[in-house]
């Protein structure tokens, strides 16, 4: 793939970029190990200094980076530039609880003195996805250089200007220049890097191919990955929920980001005594969405951010309705210039279908109607992934089951979905492993490391 900025609202290619040689990455991974050699012996309190202005240049600057991303990668601007307000967020968390986080820890042994002592691993590679250019590389960047560790971005190759304003950012709040460096890359100069000595670690957002990929070379290399892959969340409805909430937060959770979150709500489990209700709401409300210029206030739904992705999504759709499901809104790519899809419901989805055991990354809910909280549950269950679900009622048994036995690494009971900077977020079966965020993000890319003293 070109690393190019394509405006997905037009077509238009707005800039292009040169991938950078072997030898200018040879260059960029040893500045990178020297920088680590200084940076990790820096005080929480220097890193705290920076990190907190990072935040304060994300919020001075938000309109801009907001429109940088909308531009590369079609988000309505209003959520970009809440996405830039979540940045600053994690920054300012981190830089107040990593000393926290990790802080020696006193454990009473036989010894005069045992603990454990956390410190940083070194340069670390993230490879990262375009559909929140700025919030997944903050939320492993924010942790990581706290910890101490330094990092090197492979960004999706539709995102250079999101990867290079990111670097830029946290040069402009006085990280020496190795400490973040974005590499303009394409995937297939990935392995070369998890080879390197100088490499440490990886982390991953994205697909489950470039999952296996990615931990399949480092773990040749004994290297610690951490994996952010795809999900196809359900969004559990009971008849004892309160039904208005729970449709209204349907048709956000399910288009939010025009539809391309790993933890989208994507298949909507709905018992029979609310199903019609229900699902007359929800399609009400997706017809309702303002489709259009994301560049626009008002915009909720912007275009699809490649026309590969608005392919693949109409291929989806297709062959789930030859196998069986019914439309009950949209249904189809909208007939002018951009990656625009019709806000979209189906029903009647046969095991058979595409959209049953794939994940759809665009604006298509799928509606599925159940007798019991038991079944709910198998076909919540039925999937390879395990990111998020959501689960809405009010009866206590019920919720006591649908946290207990959804197979999720995140559950939220009346509730949209959502990361936060103070909560783990990451995923089970093939949504990956390991986490983000909150205390446990930040332990991922450390030496956990045992000191006994006799
Ligand atoms: P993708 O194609 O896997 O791309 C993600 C990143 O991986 C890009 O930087 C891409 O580079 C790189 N990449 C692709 N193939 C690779 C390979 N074989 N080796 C090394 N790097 C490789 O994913 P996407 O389609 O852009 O993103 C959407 C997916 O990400 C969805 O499945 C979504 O659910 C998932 N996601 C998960 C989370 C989470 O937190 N769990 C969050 C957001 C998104 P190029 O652009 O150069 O190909």
């Amino acid at each position: 793939m070109a690393i190019a900025s394509v405006n997905p609202a037009t077509g238009e290619t707005i800039k292009t970029f040169e991938p950078l040689s072997s030898q200018q990455l040879d260059v960029k991974l040893q500045l990178a190990a020297d920088t680590f050699g200084d940076y990790r012996r820096t005080s929480f309190t220097e890193r705290e200094k920076k990190i907190v202005r990072a935040a304060d240049i994300l919020e001075t600057d938000k309109q801009q980076f907001a429109r940088v991303m909308t531009t590369e990668m079609g988000k309505p601007i209003k959520s970009a530039v809440q996405e830039v307000e979540k940045c600053a967020s994690a920054c300012r968390y981190y830089a107040e609880h990593a000393k926290d986080h990790l802080a020696d820890q006193i454990i009473q042994t036989n010894a005069a003195k045992s603990y454990v002592h956390f410190q940083p691993l070194g340069p670390v590679l993230a490879v990262m996805p375009w559909n929140f250019p700025f919030w997944q590389v903050f939320r492993f960047a924010a942790p990581a250089l706290m910890a101490g560790n330094v990092g090197l971005l492979k960004h999706a190759s539709n995102v250079p200007q999101c990867s290079l304003a990111i670097e830029d950012i946290f040069r402009r709040a006085g990280f020496p220049n190795g400490a973040f460096q974005a590499l303009l890359i394409g995937s297939d100069a990935v392995q070369q890097i998890l080879e390197d000595r100088r490499v440490v670690a990886a982390t991953l957002t994205g697909s489950e191919s470039a999952g296996r990929s990615v931990a399949s070379i480092a773990g040749k290399h004994i290297k610690k990955t951490v994996l952010e892959l795809g999900g196809s969340d359900p969004f559990i409805v009971m008849p004892s929920a309160n039904l208005d909430d729970a449709a209204t937060t349907a048709v956000k959770a399910r288009t939010i980001n025009n539809g391309q979150s790993c933890i989208a709500a994507k298949r909507f489990i709905v018992a029979t005594e609310v199903y019609d209700e229900f699902a007359e709401r929800f399609v009400a409300g997706m017809r309702a969405l303002r489709v259009g210029d994301p560049m626009q206030e008002d915009t909720e739904i912007g275009p699809l951010a490649t026309p590969q992705i608005l392919k693949d999504l109409e291929e989806q759709v297709n062959k789930s309705v030859a196998a069986g499901a019914v439309i009950l809104t949209g249904g189809k790519r909208l007939s002018q210039r951009g990656n625009f899809y019709e806000p979209t419901v189906l029903a009647n989805i046969s095991h058979q279908a595409p959209a049953y055991c794939e994940e759809l990354f665009g604006p298509v809910g799928l509606l599925f109607r159940v007798d019991t909280i038991h079944e709910a549950i198998q076909i919540a269950n039925d999937t390879d992934f395990g990111l998020g679900a959501a689960a809405w009622s009010n009866s206590e048994s019920e919720i006591g089951r649908c946290v207990d036995e959804i197979e999720s690494g995140l559950v939220f009971i009346n509730g949209i979905v959502a990361s936060d900077p103070r909560l783990p977020f990451g995923g089970v079966k093939h949504s990956g492993y390991g986490r983000e965020l909150g205390e446990f993000g930040i332990r991922e890319f450390v030496n956990i490391k045992t000191v006994w003293i006799a």
